[in-house]
């Protein structure tokens, strides 16, 4: 109940550094068990649901064709390429017999001319070749149509195999999901139980140190290490379904906490003004005071001289006293008086005694 010395305070440090560090060790220590747990480290693959058996023997009957398929599309590929160029080649001669006739009739007027009826000709063969390109890729074309709807039961049937693979492959991999879930909470929930436990009842005893870093890997172990592992296949309703759980729990607590400092206020307000002084540490009182607040109902203080600001408005706590010794007008909270030493318990019982009525009638010098 007094205030900190120099060395408590370099203690209470030191006491804090061994907190942390405790807690940096467990989580190690935690996250290197989780790591290592054989259930956690395999995951299933695409591949382990797949009957290669099967795929194996529908692909060695296919290949055959699909090699024939490969060919005929090769040629396909080279047979498009000179249909491209001959059409070019006819283009352009077409172009240029149509400049030379035009620039001719201008001159001689001669149809009928053999010159003219022999580049007709050629125009003409050029026609024949295109046409039997032409003829080339659609027997090409035929035949590739051909083989595609020889292997089409085969691989209809790989890829209904593939599919029915991968709907099995992402059943396993949600249990697995679910299945690392659960191994992680049951990790995980005792050891947070334990910690509030522990921290419920041990939080202000000397081995405090402990139960705070055994407290804060507890919480670590619980955000880090089992929150971000949530299944999250089955559909966002458990993720958002605990997260509204522990939001619930955590009002609940909040609601719990404010009820219980109204109750405590409530007692302190009941207790007499002897009771109330001592039941407030020295130090939170300089504090409150501090703050122009008062120590007890944590209210503001009316802006008052310190002279005239005797007790806090709403609560009626007495905040300044006269000692009954050397009447210096000082805190309440003073263990001792700082002008002539009187002991705080003295000065009460000298003050109680002497006029018999609450403090509000102080004896007058
Ligand atoms: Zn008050
Ligand atoms: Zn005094």
């Amino acid at each position: 109940m007094n205030p900190q010395r120099g060395p408590e305070r370099l203690i209470r440090l030191g006491q804090w550094v061994v907190t942390l560090l405790f807690a940096y060790f467990l989580i190690q220590v935690g996250a290197s068990l989780i790591a290592d747990l054989p259930l956690l480290s395999r995951q299933p693959q695409p591949d382990d649901f797949l009957d290669r058996a099967v795929i194996e023997r529908l692909q060695q009957e296919i290949r055959p064709t699909e090699a024939r398929m490969e060919r005929i599309r090769s040629q396909l590929s080279a047979v498009q390429a000179e249909l491209q160029a001959a059409d070019q080649s006819y283009a352009r001669a077409r172009t240029s017999f149509e400049n030379w006739r035009a620039a001719r009739s201008t001159t001689e007027q001669a149809d009928q001319n053999p010159a003219v009826l022999q580049r007709a000709a050629e125009l003409d063969r050029q026609l024949k070749r295109q046409d039997d390109i032409q003829e080339r890729l659609g027997s090409l074309q035929q035949q590739e149509a051909g083989f595609r709807l020889a292997i089409q039961p085969q691989q209809e049937q790989i890829s209904e195999l593939r599919t029915q693979a991968d709907q099995r492959y992402q059943r396993a991999r949600q249990w697995a999901e679910l299945r690392a879930f659960l191994i992680r909470l049951l990790f995980v929930l005792p050891v947070l139980a334990l910690a509030l436990w522990q921290f419920r009842l041990y939080r202000t005893s000397d081995q405090w140190p402990f139960v705070w870093g055994f407290l804060l890997f507890a919480l670590f172990a619980f955000f880090f290490e089992l929150v971000p592992y949530l299944p999250s296949s089955f559909g966002s309703y458990i993720r958002y379904g605990i997260g509204a759980l522990l939001t619930y729990l955590g009002g609940r607590a909040l609601i719990q906490a404010l009820r219980s400092y109204a109750a405590r206020k409530q007692a302190e307000l009941e207790a007499s003004q002897e009771e109330r002084r001592l039941q407030i540490r020295y130090e939170q009182a300089m504090q409150a005071l501090g703050r122009h607040q008062c120590p007890s109902c944590e209210r503001a203080l009316p802006k008052l001289a310190p002279e005239v600001l005797s007790y806090c408005s709403y609560c009626g706590l007495n905040l300044a006293m006269e000692c009954p010794r050397c009447k210096l007008r000082h805190t309440t909270f003073f263990p001792y008086c700082p002008s002539c030493g009187l002991e705080a318990e003295q000065a009460a019982a000298v003050a109680t005694g002497n006029a018999g009525t609450p403090p509000l009638d102080l004896p007058t010098p």
